[in-house]
């Protein structure tokens, strides 16, 4: 009998990096989707709009990209032990992310992960297109992931916690019964019921008994 359900934001929640930012390095272009990141922060741009356009900056890399970026990745401290605490103790863990499936499928296999949902990067002849393929992963389908987990799962959504940085895990944290800041930005410490300000997801083991 399963508990309950804590869906975790991908990165810098689950890992230290912004994946964006590393295939964008890789196509020497870290500074432009910068940019674009923080006029999005200024509310110059939506996530679909902002993610397209830093999206767009990948056509033409190789493919080979993606996997050279997974390497690169570094898990938050704190990560697998929370993990298996939380299976231990009768959890099922979900990741959704504004970021790709490409990097958050073998990630999710890597920690045993029992749901997770990404945008789609377009391949094309062993080369990125700059698009995204299939629906947005913005704030609301995050928020709509941890209802449809939960109610697959029979977990009540009062026995469902989401754990994020960003703006965007805000409605997936409001959505579920406890919402958690985790090494967040001040936007989210100050919705959030609750506070992490160390950046080890060990310090949550004692939420779960
Ligand atoms: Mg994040």
């Amino acid at each position: 009998m399963n508990r309950f359900l804590v869906v975790f934001d991908v990165d810098s929640t689950l890992i230290q990096d912004e994946v964006i930012e590393l295939l964008a390095e890789q196509a020497g272009k870290r500074a432009e989707v910068a940019a674009i990141t923080e006029a999005a922060m200024r509310g110059e741009l939506d996530f679909a709009e902002s993610l397209k356009a830093r999206v767009d900056t990948l056509s033409g890399l190789p493919e080979s990209v993606i996997r050279a970026t997974f390497e690169r990745i570094r898990l938050t401290p704190g990560v697998v032990a929370l993990i298996d605490h939380i299976h231990a103790v009768g959890g099922l863990v979900g990741a959704v992310s504004g970021g790709f499936s490409q990097i958050l499928e073998p990630l999710a296999e890597r920690l045993g992960l029992d749901f997770h949902l990404a945008n789609q990067l377009g391949v094309l002849d062993g080369r990125l297109t700059g698009q995204v393929d299939g629906p947005i992963i913005d704030k609301a389908a995050k928020a709509a992931a941890l209802v449809r987990w939960a109610a697959v799962s029979g977990i009540a959504p009062s026995n469902t916690i989401a754990v994020g940085d960003g703006a965007n895990d805000l409605q997936m944290m409001s959505t579920a019964a406890l919402g958690v800041a985790f090494n967040a930005k001040p936007i989210v410490r100050d919705q959030a019921k609750l506070v992490v300000e160390l950046a080890d997801l060990s310090e949550l083991i004692p939420l779960f008994r």
